[in-house]
């Protein structure tokens, strides 16, 4: 847990009942973890009503989900790593649910007992793959893929919330969940239909408008109302 600069150790991991230790560790001292441990990372598409508008789509009638895998996870300030060969990289903001026990068959209503904490994703896509290949696993699935943090937010209302991207400094994305298609309680209880959901699995609501290309040395920053900034540099 983190409370101002320092953080407090947990006695266990947090998926069951929160208890702190007496052990603490200046939180500007370390090197961040991912804060999930994921069996699997499922990422929902086209969720924003202004990013369906800006792309003339129409929303669509159901989530349309995809995986990550685990492998492409890394934590705030660890590096994108430019594959050689990806001409279009691109950074898409997202605010992640962590889910906290397993879940299946869960009603919307439900959900939030399921629920460990939000935190910050950055859905990265080899934007002219996922063209090429016309479905998304290679594109989406690169090693350092999937950055998440910095840290996941136990106390967080996601209805409405700001969510913006910065790259190098430059807002590029700036809106609000209450844009979602799906929101958060839908998404989690339609994604525990088909899948059994585990402690320290992640789900992603999906990107607003304003998604745009990174290119290597660039510092892209995911900021959401409420939790604060994942921050990573492109290699
Ligand atoms: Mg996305």
């Amino acid at each position: 847990m983190i409370s101002d600069d320092l953080i407090i150790f947990l006695k266990k991991p947090p998926y069951g009942k929160i208890e702190l230790s007496s052990n603490t560790i200046p939180l500007n001292s370390v090197k961040y973890l991912a804060p999930a441990t994921p069996t699997k990372i499922i990422l929902c598409g086209l969720n924003y009503i202004d990013h369906a508008l800006e792309l003339k789509m129409k929303p669509p009638q159901e989530p349309v989900i995809f995986l990550k895998p685990p492998s492409a996870l890394i934590a705030n300030q660890q590096n994108i790593l430019h594959p050689a060969g990806v001409k279009r990289l691109d950074y898409e903001a997202e605010l992640a649910v962590v889910i906290r026990k397993k879940a299946k068959n869960i009603k919307p209503r439900e959900v939030n007992k399921f629920i460990l904490g939000y935190t910050c994703l950055n859905d990265v896509t080899a934007r002219d793959i996922q063209k090429k290949d016309g479905q998304w696993t290679r594109a989406k699935s690169f090693d350092t893929f999937c950055p998440v943090g910095p840290w996941c937010e136990t106390s967080l209302d996601p209805s409405d919330l700001r969510i913006r991207s910065y790259l190098n400094g430059k807002l590029m994305q700036d809106s609000r969940t209450n844009n979602f298609i799906f929101p958060v309680d839908f998404l989690v209880s339609f994604i525990s239909k088909i899948m059994t959901l585990y402690p320290g699995d992640v789900i992603s609501t999906g990107t607003p408008k304003g998604v745009s290309k990174m290119k290597p040395k660039d510092r892209i920053e995911i900021n959401i109302q409420g939790i604060g900034s994942l921050v990573n540099n492109v290699l």
